[in-house]
């Protein structure tokens, strides 16, 4: 049994940061221009800040506390958190071809390659401050844990698994070959401690990861990811608030929205293919000039006027364009009412799910001026935010009842006005439980349309980083699409046959293609097959935590679930298990996502295909189980499109049995309840 004494002992098998680092590595420089993450909030009394110390400490050789326990307590209280500067390497982290990466497996290496991809100055939000986007999405906690986890990935073999708890490499377990080589979670608490105040304080003290979705999940491939997602909600938000026909695009329509970073970074690109008009505000003019220089935004604009005197020359013209205008979203949306602009399309994507600690610019401070206050005099920053959001909701009250059609787009926006103070945001003008007046794009449109069939946000990355790799797999996922079977897989193929020439890929050569649960396998077993006959290097597959049966968010992803379980987290955290017992490369759990702390459970795998008939086996039950198990849970929630899926699904696949429903009659429910003195006054 081993002892502890006060100096610990280690062992031969076990690492520590020596065996990265030979001595205590320089301080590092920062590259000028790399944009930096705001000063998080920092609560922590006396006592837990030697805590936060200590915890920190416990990834670095004793021999080096003397120099470093000072530079972590400034960094603690510079920076709210203890990121571990000294520790990051120099310079740029790219997503490198596989083959550079040191490991006993193809799924540690593979894995480094998505880590590391996550972290590129091109990709991420704030590089230094490990956030790869939505604000507060973090790989993990600090560079210290970076080191441990590639280190603990090279040594990993395809007898063991790695446990990461919030970033921290728990350390490697024997488990055997078909189970998956990673287990993550990220930001789980438990339910006392499930609110913002008590996730800030477990952040604080080095215990916590925010992982937003694929930033802690290891499966972000740039805002491509999102791209595809926003094009098919806008194509049904104009085919359905817009009487736009199935075959036809968005064509002289305008769309306004906020936000060019990580995920809203897409918006712009997304409107282009789409065939409209878009105009994205934006606050940060160095987000603005990263998008236009990825050709993701086409025209940037300074003034209010002239943004939308371009926009109607484009609209009457029918021209595609995205327009970023530097300026508050407010200010903008204020000056369309005033001047009776014809808005069709209305969205907004800055970071409310994390509005009060920076992801919302309120509309009377710049961008700098905001990141001042925060950092100087959080209550009024708050009072700030609150007073934006009141007329920010004014401004889209006023345009919708013009003919606008308004929907939430995920980022917790009409959440942060009711927690603001206005009740008048929701439906039952007291609380948030019957939802909100104004629909969630997945409440109405990708719920309905998209994820009640399984269409969900699909995804590889061809690890060898070579082009032709990535023209190769889009062919083939071209040649598995029937674009006659549904209007979904119309656009579907559409979107795979023009994506070389939209120039999606930011970092690694990757794709993103919304596919069903019988369309994922038929293309994932396709791409194992030409890994098998060595046509490509490995590839990576995944998909975004958002998705049919990936995130039980009440004000997102299962917005359109009506039983009541909106509330519950069983389904993705069955399908999180259900991945792992099948043997996906990685499975992620994560609390948050796109909401917010305590507002959603998200779950994510990647898997990597070796062209083995092992890995061909895994897919066979995983992917299929990974999608249908959301659409049947939709199924039971009696969602119409999802029990036809389900029922079909059922007919088709002799190795399954899903329960499905038997849906009670409106007129006999009240009926009942009538005959025993209930109806609604009562
Ligand atoms: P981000 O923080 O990288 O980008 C948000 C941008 O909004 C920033 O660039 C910020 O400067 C800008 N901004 C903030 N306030 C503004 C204002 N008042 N006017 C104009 N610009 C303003 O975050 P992100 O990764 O782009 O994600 C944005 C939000 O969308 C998050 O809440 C995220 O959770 C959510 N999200 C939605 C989906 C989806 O599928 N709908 C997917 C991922 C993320």
């Amino acid at each position: 049994m081993m002892t502890y004494s006060k100096e610990m002992i280690y062992l031969s098998n076990q690492i520590t940061l020596n065996d990265i680092f030979k001595s205590l590595p320089s301080y590092p420089h920062f590259v000028n221009g790399i944009r930096r993450a705001p000063k998080r909030e920092l609560t922590l009394n006396q006592k837990d800040i030697k805590l936060a110390l200590k915890n920190a400490l416990r990834y670095i050789p004793k021999a080096w506390h003397d120099e470093v326990a000072p530079e972590f307590l400034d960094e603690l209280l510079t920076h709210g958190r203890i990121y571990g500067y000294r520790f990051r390497p120099q310079g740029q982290i790219k997503g490198l071809p596989i083959e550079k990466y040191k490991g006993k497996t193809l799924e540690g290496k593979a894995l480094q390659v998505m880590i590391d991809n996550n972290l590129d100055f091109d990709v991420a939000l704030y590089p230094y401050e490990l956030v790869t986007y939505g604000e507060t999405g973090q790989v993990c906690q600090n560079w210290m844990q970076y080191h441990l986890i590639k280190k603990y990935l090279e040594l990993m073999t395809d007898e063991q698994t790695l446990s990461i708890l919030s970033g921290h490499p728990l350390g490697l377990f024997k488990s055997h070959k078909q189970a998956p080589r990673v287990v993550l979670t990220n930001g789980l608490m438990v339910g006392l401690y499930d609110n913002m105040k008590d996730f800030n304080r477990a952040q604080a003290l080095g215990v916590a990861n925010y992982g937003q979705m694929t930033a802690g999940g290891l499966m972000y491939i740039g805002p491509q990811g999102i791209v595809h997602g926003t094009y098919s909600t806008l194509l049904n938000a104009g085919r359905l608030k817009l009487n736009i026909p199935d075959h036809e695009n968005l064509k002289g329509k305008l769309f306004v929205s906020s936000g060019l970073g990580g995920m809203s970074g897409a918006q712009g690109k997304a409107i282009e293919i789409a065939g409209g008009v878009g105009i994205i505000a934006e606050v940060d003019l160095s987000r603005i000039e990263t998008r236009h220089s990825q050709h993701w935004v086409s025209i940037v604009t300074h003034d209010k006027k002239e943004t939308f005197d371009i926009a109607l020359k484009y609209q009457q013209s029918q021209k595609a364009v995205a327009i970023a205008y530097h300026g508050n979203v407010v200010d903008l949306l204020e000056y369309a009412n005033q001047n009776d602009i014809k808005i069709d399309l209305l969205s907004d994507q800055t970071s409310c799910h994390a509005v009060y600690e920076g992801g919302y610019c309120p509309v009377d401070l710049s961008f700098e001026e905001r990141t001042k206050l925060l950092n100087q005099d959080k209550s009024l920053f708050i009072e700030k935010v609150n007073a934006s959001l009141h007329r920010h909701y004014l401004a889209i009250k006023a345009l919708s009842l013009k003919g606008t059609f308004f929907f939430d787009y995920g980022n917790s926006f009409l959440k942060a006005i009711y927690d603001s103070g206005l009740k008048e945001i929701c439906k039952n003008k007291e609380n948030d439980l019957d939802g909100f007046i104004y629909p969630s794009y997945v409440e109405e449109l990708m719920g309905p349309l998209l994820f009640d069939y399984g269409y969900g946000p699909f995804r590889w990355v061809c690890l060898s980083g070579n082009e032709n790799d990535l023209d190769l797999t889009d062919q083939v996922a071209m040649s598995c699409i029937d674009p006659k079977r549904r209007f979904q897989d119309k656009d579907n193929y559409d979107w795979i046959k023009n994506a070389k020439e939209n120039q999606l890929v930011v970092g690694t050569k990757a794709r993103i293609l919304y596919q069903d649960a019988e369309g994922r396998l038929k293309i994932a077993l396709a791409f194992n097959k030409l890994v098998r006959e060595k046509k490509t290097g490995p590839i990576m597959l995944g998909r975004d935590h958002h998705d049919t049966g990936g995130t039980d968010s009440p004000f997102r992803e299962t917005a359109n679930i009506k039983d009541g379980s909106n509330i519950m987290a069983d389904m993705a955290t069955h399908v999180a298990l259900g991945n792992a017992l099948r043997g996906m490369s990685l499975v992620a759990l994560h609390n948050g996502g796109g909401v917010g702390i305590g507002k959603a459970i998200n779950g994510g795998y990647g898997m990597v295909l070796d062209g083995s008939k092992r890995v061909d086996e895994i897919l066979k039950q995983a992917m299929i189980y990974d999608v249908m198990a959301g659409v049947s849970r939709r199924s039971w929630a009696t969602n119409k499109n999802a029990f036809e899926t389900t029922k079909t699904f059922n007919s088709t696949h002799e190795d399954a049995s899903v329960l499905l429903p038997f849906v009670a009659d409106e007129k006999l429910l009240d009926q009942t309840m009538k005959a025993k003195g209930i109806n609604d006054e009562k």
